[in-house]
């Protein structure tokens, strides 16, 4: 057996979302934006996806939506090699172009604390967009600290620390088709 797919089957405990369910769900939600937005007669969608665990759901999302849209990039930390928030938020990558009366869709991967988005939504009100709404593929509302508005949701999840599909554990599992939890063992 190839080693890598040997260390996952060890440290994986149970698939909460495999790579059907997470497409299916991409597709609804690309159906979603793409209804909503066109009632809003939007000329450009600027999608903003959060580095890094962003990238496989935002890469998924913005070929079923059927508008014309621009992609943009930021990166943020506030978790070190942890499973736990350090509560501090810092804008490490800001986004390339300007998003001034632009409908601005803002693709995170997992929201928690609500920490995070917190910051970075009130970074980019300040730069007055036209419309600015929240799309996640996983939420944990038990978790939060601050309210944030959600416009866009996959999956609600309960408290556990989840890895694949952009989501990692010390930088791995990112490339994973699916959402499953680590075994505790795995954190040792
Ligand atoms: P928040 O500021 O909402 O507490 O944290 C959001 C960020 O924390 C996410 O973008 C993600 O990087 C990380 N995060 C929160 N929960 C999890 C989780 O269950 N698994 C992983 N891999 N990262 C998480």
């Amino acid at each position: 057996m190839n080693p890598w797919q040997k260390h996952v089957d060890d440290i994986m405990g149970k698939v909460l979302f495999d790579q059907q369910t997470l497409q299916r769900r991409v597709q609804e939600l690309g159906r979603q934006i793409t209804a909503d937005y066109q009632d809003a007669d939007c000329d450009e969608l600027v999608m903003i996806g959060i580095l890094r665990g962003s990238v496989p759901f935002m890469a998924d999302l913005i070929r079923v939506i059927d508008l014309p849209v621009t992609i943009d990039f930021m990166a943020m930390s506030s978790y070190a090699h942890g499973t736990r928030t350090s509560g501090s938020v810092r804008i490490l990558k800001d986004i390339n172009d300007a998003i001034t009366d632009k409908h601005v869709l803002v693709v995170e991967d997992i929201i928690d604390t609500g920490l995070t988005l917190k910051c970075l939504t009130e970074l980019l009100e300040a730069r007055k967009p036209r419309s600015l709404h929240i799309c996640t593929l996983l939420d944990k509302p038990s978790r939060r600290l601050t309210e944030i508005p959600v416009r866009y949701r996959g999956f609600e999840i309960p408290d556990e620390f989840v890895v694949g599909y952009g989501l990692d554990f010390a930088g791995h599992y990112r490339h994973l088709p699916y959402v499953g939890v680590l075994k505790p063992e795995a954190y040792a």
